[in-house]
C-alpha cells in the first residue's frame, strides 16, 4: 500500500488526533496529511494554537458529545499518567461552577468516568452559583501538545506531512491508490469547494496568556451568556490561561482592550488568588472555534472524482466548536471506525489490503 492510500486534510487538533488513531492501528505508513498549517503556525485560520485548553462540561449533551468526551477524557489521562510531560497535558484539580443548573443527563455521564467526581455541597457555592462540581481534570498546553503529536506522527509512526492549501476536498484525492480522504479543516468546511457546510460558523474567544506560578488549580463559570475560565498550562513554567469569550458568528481575529478587562476582573472575582503581585499578564489573544448547529459532523460521503473519473469516500470530522483538544480523539476513532466500514462495502479488496496492516 502506498503512503496516499489514506489522506487527512486538516493539522489541527482534530487532523492530528485522526493520524494518531490510523498509526495505532497500523496504517502510519499508508498516511499522509495534507494542511495549509501546521503546529508551530499561528492564524486566526488556524484554532488548535489558541486552545485553553482543559477538559471540562463545555460540551453538549447529546448522545455523541457526552460519548466523545468520555472517550477523549480516558485517553488523556492515560497519557498524562504515562508520557504527560512529553505530551504537555497533565491531571489537575478543577471545579465547575454553573449559574444554572446544567443538564442531569450530562452530569449522570460525567460522574460515571471523571476521576475523584464530587457535587459541591449547595452552602459552599459561591454567590450566585446554582451548581458545581470538584474532579480532576486534564489541563492540555494546546501550541505544545500539537507539536508532540506532529514530531511523534512524523518520526515514530512515519506518517507523511505535506503543506499545502487545497482549494476542492477533492484534491485530497491525490492518486489512483487513494482510498479516503479525511475532511479535518475545521472552520474552512464552511467555504471549502465541495464541502460548503452552511451549518459551519465561528465562535471567537479571547485569552490572556499570564505569568501565575502560584496556580495550579483549573477553575471555571458557565454563565448565561458568559465563560469565565482559568486553566494553568502544563510544563510552561508556571503560565495560565485565562478567558474567557464564546461570541457565536464573531469572527473578528484583533483583541479588544474591553474584553481584556473583562476577562480579568471576573477571573479574579473567581479565584482570588490571581489578584496578586505574583500574577503577570504577557498577552492576549483570539481564537475562532469551529462550531456547527447540530454539532461536529462525523460522517462519511462518497463523492464523484472527477479528475480519477471515480467515486471516492469521505469522512468528514468538523465543527469540533470548544472541544476539540477534550473530544478529538473519540472523535477520530468514530472517523476512522466509519471509514473502514465504508471501504469493506465500497471497495472490498481495498478494504481487506487496509484491514491486512493490522
Ligand atoms: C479561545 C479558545 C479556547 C479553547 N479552549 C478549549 C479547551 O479548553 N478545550 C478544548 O477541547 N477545546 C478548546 N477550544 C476549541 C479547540 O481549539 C477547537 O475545537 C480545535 O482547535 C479545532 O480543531 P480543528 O482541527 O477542527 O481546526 P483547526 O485547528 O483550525 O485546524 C484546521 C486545519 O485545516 C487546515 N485547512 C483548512 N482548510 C484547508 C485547505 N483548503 N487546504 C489545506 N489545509 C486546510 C488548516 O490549515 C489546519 O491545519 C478552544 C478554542 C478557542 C478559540
Amino acid at each position: 500500500m502506498k503512503s496516499e492510500s489514506v489522506v487527512i486534510i486538516g493539522a489541527g487538533i482534530i487532523g492530528l488526533n485522526v493520524a494518531l488513531v490510523l498509526a495505532e492501528r497500523g496504517y502510519a505508513s499508508q498516511t499522509t496529511i495534507i494542511a495549509e498549517h501546521l503546529p508551530g503556525d499561528t492564524s486566526i485560520n488556524y484554532t488548535s494554537p489558541w486552545a485553553g485548553a482543559n477538559f471540562s462540561a463545555i460540551s453538549a449533551s447529546d448522545k455523541n458529545a457526552l460519548r466523545w468526551d468520555k472517550i477523549g477524557y480516558n485517553h488523556l489521562l492515560n497519557l498524562a499518567a504515562k508520557d504527560g510531560e512529553r505530551a504537555f497535558v497533565r491531571a489537575t484539580p478543577s471545579t465547575e461552577y454553573w449559574d444554572e443548573m446544567p443538564s442531569r443527563m450530562k452530569l449522570d455521564s460525567m460522574a460515571s468516568y471523571l476521576k475523584d467526581y464530587k457535587e459541591i455541597p449547595k452552602k459552599e457555592l459561591p454567590q450566585g452559583v446554582a451548581f458545581g462540581i470538584t474532579f480532576t481534570t486534564i489541563t492540555i498546553n494546546a501550541p505544545m501538545h500539537a507539536h508532540y503529536l506532529l514530531q511523534r506522527l512524523r518520526h515514530q509512526y512515519g506518517v507523511q506531512v505535506i503543506r499545502k492549501k487545497v482549494s476542492d476536498i477533492t484534491s485530497g484525492f491525490l492518486n489512483k491508490d487513494t482510498e479516503v480522504v479525511f475532511n479535518c479543516t475545521g472552520n474552512a468546511a464552511r467555504s471549502l469547494k465541495g464541502v460548503e457546510d452552511p451549518k459551519c460558523y465561528p465562535t471567537r474567544g479571547q485569552i490572556l496568556l499570564a505569568k501565575a506560578t502560584h496556580i495550579n488549580q483549573s477553575v471555571m463559570r458557565h454563565g448565561k451568556d458568559y465563560e469565565t475560565y482559568v486553566i494553568p498550562r502544563p510544563y510552561s513554567k508556571g503560565n495560565v490561561i485565562l478567558g474567557g469569550y464564546m461570541q457565536k458568528g464573531v469572527s473578528t481575529p484583533d483583541t479588544i482592550g474591553e474584553e481584556t478587562k473583562s476577562i480579568l476582573s471576573r477571573t479574579k472575582a473567581m479565584l482570588p488568588e490571581l489578584d496578586s503581585p505574583d500574577t503577570e499578564i504577557l498577552a492576549a489573544f483570539a481564537g475562532l472555534r469551529p462550531s456547527r448547529e447540530g454539532g461536529a459532523r462525523v460522517a462519511s460521503e462518497i463523492v464523484q472524482v472527477n479528475d480519477l473519473k471515480r467515486k471516492g469516500l469521505i469522512v468528514h470530522n468538523y465543527g469540533a466548536g470548544g472541544t476539540g483538544f477534550q473530544a478529538g480523539y473519540g472523535m477520530a476513532v468514530d472517523a476512522v471506525e466509519s471509514a473502514l466500514v465504508e471501504l469493506q462495502i465500497l471497495q472490498p479488496n481495498s478494504a481487506r489490503t487496509i484491514r491486512s496492516a493490522l
